[in-house]
């Protein structure tokens, strides 16, 4: 089905449009576009007659199978011919025929290769190789020769073999190792991220006061109803099973660095204002020493520089909790341990 995309985007073009329409006969298709795969090329010797080929091919009247007469001293070979004018090169015969050799060759299936965007799969699978344990159940799994495989120590799947059936991910022990991505709709899922994003900051902001009187020791637990953020995802991207799963990828991975502010331990020393790169440290005579949020970077330069503990620094964590009566997204909130 890949190839038949492949072909439909290709005779979409402008150009290609024009030309149909102004078609004109009697001369033979020299040229091979680039992308395309070759003419199928028959090997009548290897084939057994099972007809696989002209079953799956979707071009009218390009393959037949014939069979040669008998003589005295041997059957006729039978095998498949094809009509170059009617046939679209999709490979499809050569694909499904069993024989080995192959009776049917068709050149290389570009469609599987990395470089191409247009991958037949929704899914791209890939391993984080920081938390992989190098395990190998993911390659013990997988069904596609060579689609996993070990090199120098890393465990590697080759986009171009893969056939997105996502075994491996089913059978990694490791949460966050081995991760199905999808490869649609990116624009949508960039805004999506985005949106959680900010309501997760939003949720832990609302909570500032709390926050700012936790004890090193202690975690700030906290519960947002991620019903709301659910149905916004869905007016940017209407497939529930794709935001469930991208709002799953941002809590499971996500980690928010919190600055809080103190003003009343602040004494005006203004060292902070020097050493916060993005300047979002001002000092007003009347209104004192303030930090603009928004231009904050979370780098925590400023809770390691100011000597009477204004800035606080904090990191939050995140865990999507389904119920069939609310989905809950779980924020556990501890002061950092980066020493002063
Ligand atoms: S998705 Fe399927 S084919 Fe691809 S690597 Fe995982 S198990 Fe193998
Ligand atoms: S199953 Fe997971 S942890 Fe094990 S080797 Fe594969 S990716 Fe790594």
């Amino acid at each position: 089905m890949s190839s038949v995309i492949w072909y439909l985007y290709e005779f979409a073009r402008k150009s290609w449009a024009e030309k149909f329409a102004d078609a004109k006969s009697g001369h033979d298709i020299v040229e091979r576009p680039a992308r395309f795969r070759d003419f199928p090329e028959v090997f009548k010797e290897y084939c057994i007659g099972c007809g696989a080929c002209t079953a799956a091919c979707p071009a009218p009247g390009a393959i037949k199978l014939v069979r040669d007469s008998d003589t005295s001293e041997t059957e006729g070979l039978t095998y498949p011919v094809i009509t170059a004018g009617a046939c679209i090169r999709c490979g499809f015969c050569a694909e499904v025929c069993p024989t080995d050799p192959k009776a049917i060759e068709c050149g290389e299936n570009h469609l599987i290769r990395e470089e191409f965007t247009i991958l037949p799969v929704e899914k791209m699978f890939v391993i984080d190789d920081y938390l992989c344990i190098r395990c190998k159940k993911c390659m013990n799994a997988c069904r596609v020769e060579g689609a996993i495989t070990e090199e120098d120590n890393k465990i590697v799947i080759d986009q171009s073999k893969c056939i997105a059936c996502g075994d491996c991910l089913k059978n990694c022990p490791v949460k966050g190792a081995l991760k199905g991505i999808y490869i649609s709709n990116v624009e949508e899922q960039k805004r999506i991220i985005n949106l959680a994003v900010q309501k997760l900051e939003k949720a832990i902001e609302d909570n500032q006061d709390e926050i700012k009187v936790l004890p090193a020791d202690k975690v700030l637990k906290m519960e947002l109803p991620a019903d709301e953020l659910i149905e916004e995802s869905l007016q940017i991207l209407n497939n529930e099973e794709m935001v469930i799963d991208l709002i799953e990828k941002v809590t499971d991975r996500l980690k928010l660095r919190v600055i809080t502010w103190d003003e009343e331990k602040c004494t005006k020393c203004r060292l902070c204002l020097e050493d916060c790169p993005s300047g979002a440290i001002i000092y007003d005579e009347e209104k004192g020493v303030k930090r603009d949020p928004d231009k904050c970077l979370r780098c925590s330069t400023c809770y390691q520089t100011c000597p009477f503990g204004v800035a606080g620094y904090y990191i939050a964590k995140f865990l999507l909790k389904r119920s069939p009566e609310e989905d809950v997204i779980l924020i556990t909130l501890k002061a950092s341990n980066l020493p002063i």
